[in-house]
């Protein structure tokens, strides 16, 4: 049984952000449903399931997906992750998103499934959060009278279920900055099954290295499932940067990040578990990116000579 609600289905931005702000605290927005739907039956960190529903599909434009090289990606609120999967764009731009989205849910959830939902959610388990983060991508959030602001993903995430919205307010676009050269990144996601599962653990890595001497210069790490919020770890990513990368910089990095986390336990793994899933995961995720940032390398390499 759930509640009844009214629902609303605005043909506008504006129209959208007004309803929101006149139900404040008894509002949702629905995008793909996913999250929202099951929590009217089951509830979810203590949510109340809301009186009235905003459906924003009618809206133009937050499904459309646009790139260019200065700028880089930009993908609207409700592109959904097989958008994601079978965009040529970014298949050729951005490889890591594709990776990362063909791990959510499974082909019937990520038909419906939206970028932006996942994030509004604000699960520390969110799966796109960690690579977002690592690329140092920022969300725009527009308000009642067409105000936005823009912040950066790592900043959105407030606690289990608790993002940077405020009353009125609509997760709009994600702009992902354009991938340097000699950079390379990957995501592990650790679970008990193949699919249709969230994450025990999740880690996205990311290294750039200097051309020529393979210095790391830039290194990012982001843990997910592992703290109230997705975490990134400068600690370290510190070991790393300006140095050669090596197995003992490696495992010292995976140590740090596994420190830094606060993991609890339940159903899907004891707290001790995710702490050395994470040690784990992290060495691997960055020996990936490691490869890949010299596989560029190398092709940069060759387009050159
Ligand atoms: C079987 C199953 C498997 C799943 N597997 C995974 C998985 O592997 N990895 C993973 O990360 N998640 C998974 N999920 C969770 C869910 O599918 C994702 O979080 C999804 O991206 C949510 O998007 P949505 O469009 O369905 O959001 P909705 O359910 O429509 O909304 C989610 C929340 O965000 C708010 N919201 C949505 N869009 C906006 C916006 N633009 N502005 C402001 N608020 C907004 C809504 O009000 C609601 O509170 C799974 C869910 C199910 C049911």
């Amino acid at each position: 049984m759930i509640d009844d609600f009214e629902y609303h289905s605005p043909k506008s931005l504006s129209e959208a952000c007004k309803l929101l702000k006149k139900y404040n605290g008894k509002a949702q927005i629905l995008a793909g449903g996913t999250d929202l739907i099951p929590m009217l039956y089951h509830g979810h960190h203590g949510r109340r399931a809301p009186k009235h529903m905003i459906n924003i599909k009618n809206i133009p434009k937050l499904n459309e997906i646009s790139f260019t090289e200065t700028s880089g990606l930009t993908l609207g609120a409700l592109v959904r992750f097989n958008d994601i999967i079978l965009s040529k764009t970014i298949q050729n731009n951005y490889p890591i998103l594709v990776e990362v989205s063909s791990r959510i849910g499974s082909h019937q959830i990520r038909n419906l499934a939206t970028i932006g939902g996942n994030l509004c959610n604000a699960a520390p388990s969110a799966d796109s959060a960690p690579i977002l983060i690592a690329l140092d991508s920022t969300v725009t959030l527009t308000g009642p009278g067409s105000k936005k602001r823009t912040l950066r993903v790592e900043e959105f995430f407030k606690g289990p279920g608790k993002s940077a919205l405020k009353p009125g307010e609509i997760l709009t676009r994600i702009t992902v900055p354009p991938i340097k050269p000699n950079m390379g990144m990957a995501y592990a996601k650790h679970t008990t099954r193949k699919a249709l599962e969230i994450a025990v653990v999740g880690v996205a890595g990311l290294v750039q290295l200097e051309p020529d001497t393979d210095k790391c210069i830039e290194a990012r790490i982001v843990v997910g499932a592992c703290a109230p919020t997705p975490l990134r770890v400068p600690a370290a990513e510190a070991l790393l940067k300006g140095k050669i990368l090596n197995e003992h910089n490696l495992d010292s990095a995976s140590a740090a990040a596994a420190a830094a986390t606060a993991p609890i336990s339940d159903v899907r793994g004891s707290a001790d578990y995710r702490y050395d899933m994470v040690k784990v995961h992290c060495k691997r995720v960055l020996e990936l990116a490691l490869q890949r940032a010299k596989v560029r390398t190398d092709l940069i390499n060759d387009v050159g000579s």
